[in-house]
C-alpha cells in the first residue's frame, strides 16, 4: 500500500478493493435472500473492471444512466441493461443500435414518448413506466390513475413490451434515521403497487416492480414486495450515505488522495491540490452545522485512518481545497504529504476523476471515457 501512496502525484481516486467487494457481496446476498433481481446501477464506478466483481456475485442485469454508458457496458458483454433516464429522442439511432444488441430497458413517462418510440424503434425493447412516488424529478404522478394505462395503450401491438413499474425514491436522501428510510421504502412500495393495481384493472397483468436507491437498499432487509432493486452508490458509499446512516465510515471504499501544497498554522488551515473539478462541489451541513465538502483521512500501511469530526474540507475552488484542521491533526499534515478526502458524493468525484487506483494491489483501473474524449 505504501507504494500506492508514494506513486500519487496529483488528485487521484483510490478505491479499497476489499471494501468494494464486501459492499457488493452484502447487497447481492440480501437480494438473493429476498428472491429479487439485483440490477445494480453502474453509474457510480462506470468501470468494466469493477463490473467484473459484480459478475462474480452472479449479477447479469445492470442499470446505466445514459446510452453511452449502456453502450460501454454492452461492449463489455453485459446483455440486459436498463437505461434509467428519460428517453432522449435525439438519440433514437443509438437506442436502435443497442436494442439490436442487448435486452434494452427504457423509461417512459409520457404518451408522447411512447408514441415516438412505437414509430421509431426497429428492434424489441422493454419499457418501464417511470413513476414519481415523491421525489418529483421524473415519472408520472403515482396518484394519476389514468396516466399508466394511457401509456400502456400507446405501446400495444408494437415492438415495445411494458415490463413493469419503476421508481427512483431519491427523496430518501433527505432522511437521517434508519426508521425514516425504512418507512419511506414501505410508502414507496405501496405507491408503486397502487400503480400496478390500476394497470392490472385496465387489463395489463404481470407487471414487475423496480426500485432502489442506496439508502433504502442499505437499510431495508426484505425486498420480497418488489421484483428488482437498482442501488448504485453502495459499492463506494460516501459521506452523504454515512450521514444518512446507510453505511459506517468503515464501509466507505473510495477516497480522493490529494497532495498538501500549503499550510497556514495561524488559522489552522491547510490547502490541498484537490478542488471542485476533482471532488465536485457537493457538500453536507454536518452535525456541527458546518458546510462540509468532505471528511479527511491519512494514509496508513494498510489503507487509511479517518480524522473524523475534527478536520474537514471547508471550501473548494476549481483546483484548491481548503481544510480546517484541528490542532491535534495539524502537525500530521505537512507540505508534500497526501491527505485523503472522503467525498461527499462518491459518484460525482469518481466521474470527475475517471481513473483510479486500487489498494492494496496498486493496480490502476479506468472508467468509461468521457463522451467527447471517448
Ligand atoms: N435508479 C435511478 C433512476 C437513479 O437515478 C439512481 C441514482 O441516481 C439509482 C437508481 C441508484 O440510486 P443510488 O445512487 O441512491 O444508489
Amino acid at each position: 500500500v505504501k507504494q500506492v501512496w508514494d506513486s500519487i502525484t496529483r488528485p487521484t481516486l483510490v478505491v479499497d478493493e476489499g471494501r468494494v467487494r464486501r459492499n457488493i457481496a452484502r447487497m447481492a446476498t440480501k437480494a438473493r435472500a429476498s428472491g429479487v433481481r439485483f440490477r445494480p446501477h453502474f453509474k457510480t464506478h462506470q468501470s468494466a473492471a469493477i463490473g467484473a466483481w459484480f459478475r462474480e456475485e452472479g449479477v447479469t442485469a445492470i442499470t446505466a444512466s445514459s446510452l453511452s454508458m449502456a453502450a460501454y457496458f454492452a461492449a463489455d458483454g453485459w446483455q440486459d441493461i436498463t437505461v434509467a433516464f428519460p428517453v432522449n429522442w435525439r438519440e433514437i439511432e443509438t437506442i436502435n443500435r443497442l436494442a439490436a444488441q442487448v435486452r434494452l430497458g427504457l423509461l417512459v413517462d409520457s404518451v408522447e414518448t411512447a408514441r415516438f418510440l412505437v414509430e421509431r424503434v426497429t428492434s424489441p425493447a422493454d419499457v418501464w413506466l417511470d413513476v414519481d412516488t415523491g421525489y418529483h424529478r421524473t415519472g408520472v404522478d403515482w396518484e394519476d390513475d389514468e396516466a399508466g394505462a394511457g401509456i400502456a395503450a400507446a405501446l400495444r401491438g408494437s415492438l415495445l413490451t411494458l415490463r413493469g413499474v419503476l421508481t427512483h425514491a431519491g427523496h430518501s436522501y433527505k432522511e437521517h434515521t434508519a426508521e425514516a428510510v425504512r418507512a419511506l421504502y414501505d410508502e414507496t412500495v405501496v405507491r408503486l403497487s397502487h400503480v400496478r393495481g390500476r394497470l392490472a384493472a385496465a387489463g395489463y397483468d404481470g407487471l414487475e416492480l423496480s426500485l432502489g436507491d442506496t439508502p433504502c437498499c442499505s437499510l431495508v432487509e426484505d425486498f420480497s414486495a418488489v421484483d428488482e432493486i437498482r442501488p448504485g452508490n453502495f459499492p463506494y458509499y460516501d459521506v452523504m450515505q454515512a450521514e444518512i446512516g446507510s453505511c459506517g465510515l468503515d464501509d466507505i471504499a473510495a477516497v480522493v488522495a490529494c497532495p498538501v501544497v500549503s499550510t497556514y498554522p495561524a488559522r489552522n488551515q491547510v490547502v490541498i491540490y484537490g478542488g471542485g473539478v476533482h471532488l465536485s462541489k457537493e457538500f453536507i451541513t454536518d452535525r456541527q452545522g458546518r458546510k462540509n465538502f468532505g471528511w479527511l483521512a491519512l494514509p496508513t500501511d494498510s489503507g487509511w485512518e479517518v480524522l473524523l469530526d475534527r478536520s474537514y474540507v471547508t471550501s473548494l475552488s476549481q483546483e484548491h481545497g481548503v481544510l480546517q484542521v484541528d490542532a491535534a491533526d495539524f502537525d500530521r499534515l505537512r507540505v508534500g504529504d497526501l491527505v485523503l478526502v472522503l467525498p461527499v458524493h462518491s459518484c460525482m468525484s469518481a466521474d470527475l476523476l475517471k481513473v483510479g487506483v486500487l489498494v492494496p494491489s496498486g493496480e490502476g483501473f479506468e472508467m468509461m471515457p468521457g463522451v467527447i474524449s471517448g
